[in-house]
């Protein structure tokens, strides 16, 4: 399957590690594995659960119902889909979209953690509980949906799965609240990023002070 976005070699190994991967039973039931698209510049990354049944079909994530919705989420940010990264924390799509299971989930994550290597984005939008509790292993996603914390320098904002929307109308309205918040945290990232870009070249110069560099912590 070609990429539609040019890769670095790095990419293109860990694309091809991947689709050949046999490491959980995912790989006997796939088509196609989904490693994830867009451009390796991105500065914000969205990391959903698993593949469904067309993106097993096309290799390529987020391409169903719940694809459009959050495309429409993406847009309704301030975002094209184009300019941000789309992956999921399983690459092979579980027999009848059931739930991810632990040593799956376990299995596929070094290349998740290399994705965001990779990647480098300043913020993580994790999508459903399977991606939050990669880094909010003990939180529920009713309690922390749409507030930002920082972890290991980056900002991670958990949302609810686009697909949740879609099968629970009520979680529409806060989905779509969540998402409007985005452009505010993702402004006042790339704020602080450029003050650290500020402080970093003015090192010779002691006038200027260190900027606060955790105004989304507690
Ligand atoms: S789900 Fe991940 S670990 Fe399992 S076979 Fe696919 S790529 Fe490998």
């Amino acid at each position: 399957m070609k990429d539609p976005i040019s890769l670095t070699t790095d990419f293109v190994e860990l694309y091809q590690e991947i689709r050949t991967c046999e490491a959980c039973f995912l790989h006997k039931t796939r088509k196609n594995a989904v490693p994830g698209e867009g451009p390796q510049d991105a500065q914000v990354m969205f990391i959903g659960e698993a593949p469904g049944l067309n993106e097993d079909r096309e290799g390529r994530p987020f391409v169903g119902r719940a694809g459009s919705f959050l495309e429409e989420l993406i847009v309704a940010a301030g975002l094209k889909r184009s300019e941000v990264y789309i992956c999921n924390v399983l690459k092979c799509r579980p027999p009848d979209n059931r739930d991810p299971l632990p040593v799956e989930i376990n299995s596929c994550s070094d290349f998740v953690g290399r994705q965001i290597q990779l990647i480098d984005p300043f913020v993580i939008v994790t999508l459903g509980r399977h991606s939050m509790r990669r880094f909010f292993p003990d939180a529920t996603i009713s309690r922390i949906h749409g507030q930002p914390k920082t972890v290991e320098g980056r900002l991670i904002v958990p949302m609810y799965h686009p697909a949740a929307a879609l099968h629970r109308g009520n979680l529409k309205a806060t989905i779509l609240d969540d998402f409007a918040k985005l452009p505010g945290f993702i402004d006042r990232v790339r704020s602080l990023r450029q003050g650290e870009e500020v402080l970093e070249n003015s090192k010779t110069n002691p006038v200027l002070k260190p900027r606060q560099l955790d105004l989304f912590e507690e």
